[in-house]
C-alpha cells in the first residue's frame, strides 16, 4: 500500500517547531505575531515547492490548492491550524497541517494526480489564546462570526486582531464564503488519554460533544461565623453538599461518555469568619448524543426543583451556553475506518472532548476527523509529545481516506 515518508514529516514538524521554539521544548507561535508570520512563510514556501498556489482570505485563512484532473470538482481538503498556545506544543495543529503536507509530496513524488483538486489549509487563529473566541478562522469561514467582529477582537494590550493580521501582511483577498469542499479531514493529536490507554493507534472520529454550561447559585443569608449558631444558619455550602452528589451522580447514571465537571465553586463573600451569603457553581457537562444531554439537563432541573434537603437555601440554575453535539458525515469516517483497517492500525471510535475547526466546517462540508495518541494526553503544554511512528501512521490514514474521495468523480 502506498505509504508517506515518516522521516521527511518529521523533519519537518522539527523544522517547524523552531520557529517559536521555546527552551522547554514547546512552541510559541501565537496568532498574528511574528512568529505566526514566519510559520506561515515557512508554509508557503513548502507547498509552493510542490507546485500549489496559494490563496489568502481577508481572515488570513491559507488554501493551497494542488490540481486534480477535473478542476471543476470542488476540492477535497486537508487542513487545521499553524497558530499555537502561548505555552504550546510542538503538534497541537501543526501536525495536521504537515500530515497534509506530507500527503501533497506523497502524491508528487508517485505521480499522482487525484480526480478532485486538493487543497490544504491553515486556519487563522484556531486557539483563541490572545484573540477569542477560538476557532475564529474557520468560523468567519462559513459565517459564523462577521469579518468586522473578528477584526475588532482585543488581546489584553489592546491590539485588534484586524490590525495585528494586517501588520504580518496576512489580510488577503479571496473572496469569503465562495469556497466549497467536497469532503474535509483534520489530522490531530488526541489531545486526552484515550488512545494511550486502550492501547490504540488511531481514534476514528465520529463527532464532537456537545457541552451545556450553567450557573447553579444557592443563595442563603451572610452572617457572623462566631455569634451564630449552626440550627439558625442559612449556609449554602453546608447546603451544597449534598446537591453536589447528586449532580455528579448524573455522570454515572448516563454512562460512560457521561462527563460532569464543577469547576468553580465560589462563596460570597470569600472571607474566613463570614458564613457566605451566596454560593456560585459552574456546571460543565459533555455528551456526543444530544437526547442523553437533554437528559442529563431535565435531571439537573429536577435536582434544582427538590432544592435544599434542610429547606434553609434557595437553590437556582440557568444554562448559560449550549454547542450541540457535532456528528459528522458518514463518507467521511467511514474512508477513515476502512483508510485505518486497510493499512492494518488497531483503530478505537472516539468522539472529540476539544473544540477544532472541523467543528464549523462540518457545517459546510462533509467532514470528519482522525487522531493519533500523544504522551500521558498531554497537550496545551509544552512538553506535549507523539512518536515518529504515530505521526506516521496517522499521515498513512490521512492519505487513504482523502484518496478515497479525491478519485470519485461525482461528489
Ligand atoms: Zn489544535
Amino acid at each position: 500500500m502506498l505509504k508517506i515518508n515518516g522521516q521527511r514529516l518529521w523533519n519537518s514538524l522539527m523544522e517547524l517547531a523552531e520557529i517559536g521554539g521555546t527552551p522547554l521544548g514547546g512552541v510559541k507561535r501565537v496568532t498574528c505575531t511574528d512568529e505566526d508570520r514566519r510559520g506561515r512563510e515557512w508554509f508557503t514556501k513548502q507547498v509552493t515547492a510542490l507546485g500549489c498556489t496559494v490563496d489568502i482570505d481577508p481572515m488570513g485563512n491559507m488554501f493551497a490548492r494542488r490540481p486534480g484532473k477535473n478542476n471543476s470538482l470542488d476540492p477535497v481538503m486537508m487542513g487545521s491550524h499553524l497558530d499555537s498556545q502561548p505555552t504550546g506544543g510542538k503538534f497541537d495543529g501543526a501536525y495536521g497541517v504537515l500530515a497534509g503536507l506530507e500527503v501533497l509530496r506523497t502524491l508528487t513524488d508517485q505521480n499522482i494526480i487525484t480526480e478532485h483538486p486538493l487543497e490544504l489549509v491553515s486556519w487563522t487563529n484556531e486557539e483563541g489564546a490572545r484573540f477569542s473566541p477560538a476557532m475564529i478562522g474557520s468560523g468567519v469561514f462559513i459565517g459564523e462570526f462577521s469579518l468586522e467582529y473578528a477584526y475588532g477582537r482585543e488581546d489584553i494590550d489592546g491590539f485588534k486582531q484586524g490590525d495585528e493580521l494586517k501588520r504580518i501582511g496576512y489580510i488577503g483577498t479571496s473572496p469569503l464564503g465562495e469556497r466549497k469542499f467536497a469532503a474535509a479531514f483534520e489530522l490531530h493529536i488526541e489531545q486526552g488519554p484515550i488512545l494511550e490507554l486502550e492501547g490504540k493507534q488511531i481514534g476514528v472520529v465520529g463527532g464532537v460533544q456537545g457541552i451545556r454550561w450553567y450557573d447553579l447559585v444557592l443563595t442563603g443569608e451572610e452572617t457572623h461565623s462566631g455569634t451564630c449558631p449552626m440550627s439558625y444558619r442559612r449556609d449554602p455550602v453546608l447546603a451544597c453538599t449534598s446537591l453536589i452528589d447528586k449532580i455528579y451522580a448524573l455522570a454515572d447514571k448516563h454512562g460512560e461518555q457521561a462527563r460532569v465537571t464543577l469547576a468553580r465553586i465560589v462563596p460570597s463573600p470569600n472571607v474566613r469568619n463570614t458564613v457566605p451569603g451566596t454560593l456560585l457553581i459552574t456546571i460543565d457537562f459533555r455528551h456526543p448524543d444530544p437526547d442523553v444531554l437533554a437528559a442529563m439537563d431535565a435531571d439537573l432541573h429536577a435536582i434544582v426543583a427538590e432544592g435544599d434537603p434542610r429547606g434553609r437555601v434557595q437553590v437556582s440554575v440557568e444554562q448559560i451556553w449550549y454547542s450541540p453535539p457535532v456528528v459528522f458525515a458518514p463518507v467521511c469516517v467511514d474512508a477513515v475506518r476502512s483508510g485505518a483497517a486497510e493499512l492494518g492500525y488497531s483503530t478505537i471510535e472516539m468522539y472529540s472532548g476539544a473544540g477544532h475547526d472541523s467543528v464549523y466546517i462540518s457545517k459546510v462540508a462533509p467532514t470528519s476527523m482522525i487522531f493519533i495518541p500523544c504522551k500521558d494526553g498531554l497537550s496545551h503544554n509544552e512538553r506535549e509529545s507523539i512518536t515518529p511512528e504515530d505521526a506516521a501512521n496517522g499521515a498513512n490514514v490521512l492519505l487513504h481516506a482523502v484518496l478515497k474521495l479525491a478519485q470519485g468523480g461525482s461528489m
